[in-house]
C-alpha cells in the first residue's frame, strides 16, 4: 500500500507557513515503511532538528481505481481514521528553498502516525462537518473541521486518481489545519475525531 498526502488544504495553515495558496491540490507520498508500528514510541530519526506534528483526517481506500469521476468517488472509501503527518520542518524548508522534492522531510521512518481503528463513514451525518483535534501533553494544539478543507475528500480522490492508481488499503492524508508545532522528546500526543480518542503516542 501507499500513502498519498495532501499539502496546503486548509487556508489558515497555508497562512501560518506563509505558503502560497495552490491552484491545484499539492500531493506527495510516503511509503508504507513510514507508518509507526502500533504501540511503538515515535523515535525521531537523526536527520533534522525541528520536527513538527500535523494532525490530519485519514481516508482508507477500499478498492482499485483510476480516473475516478468526482460523483463516484464516495464509492472508493468506507472508513475514516486519524493520523499525524510528522514533518522534518527544517529539512523541508531547505528542500523547498532549493526547489527539491520533499520526501526526505516527509517520508522518513515513523513519519506516518495512523490510528489503529477507523470509523465507518456511515457513523457521520456529514463528512464535511467532522471535528478532529490533537492534544500535546494534554493541551489542545490543533483543532480542525473538514468544512474548512479547500478540496473535499471526493474532489481529492478524483484529482489524485488521475495521476496515481488507487488501491485497496491505500491511505490518504487529507491535510492539516492551523496550529502545527514542534515535537520534542517525551511529548505525548493524543488525537481525537469528535470526542473519540484515536491514538496516543509518545515521542522518544
Ligand atoms: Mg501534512
Amino acid at each position: 500500500m501507499k500513502i498519498i498526502c495532501v499539502g496546503r488544504n486548509y487556508a489558515k495553515h497555508i497562512e501560518e507557513l506563509k505558503n502560497e495558496r495552490p491552484t491545484d491540490p499539492v500531493l506527495f507520498m510516503k511509503p508504507d515503511s513510514a507508518i509507526l508500528p502500533d504501540k511503538n514510541p515515535l523515535y525521531l530519526p537523526p536527520i533534522a532538528n525541528d520536527f513538527h506534528y500535523e494532525v490530519e483526517l485519514v481516508v482508507k481506500i477500499n478498492k482499485i481505481g483510476k480516473f475516478i469521476p468526482q460523483e463516484f468517488a464516495y464509492k472508493y472509501y468506507d472508513e475514516i481514521g486519524l493520523g499525524i503527518d510528522v514533518t522534518a520542518r527544517d529539512l523541508q524548508s531547505e528542500l523547498k528553498a532549493k526547489g527539491l522534492p520533499w520526501e526526505k522531510a516527509k517520508a522518513f521512518h515513523n513519519s506516518a502516525v495512523v490510528s489503529k481503528d477507523f470509523i465507518p463513514k456511515t457513523a457521520f451525518s456529514n463528512l464535511q462537518n467532522i471535528n478532529f483535534s490533537l492534544k500535546k501533553n494534554g493541551k489542545v494544539v490543533q483543532n480542525g473541521n473538514t468544512s474548512q478543507m479547500l478540496w473535499k475528500i471526493d474532489e481529492l480522490i478524483a484529482y489524485m486518481s488521475q495521476f496515481f492508481m488507487l488501491k485497496k488499503g491505500d491511505l490518504i492524508f487529507t491535510g492539516t489545519p492551523a496550529g502545527v508545532g514542534k515535537m520534542d522528546i517525551n511529548d505525548e500526543f493524543t488525537g481525537f475525531i469528535e470526542d473519540r480518542e484515536m491514538f496516543k503516542i509518545r515521542v522518544k
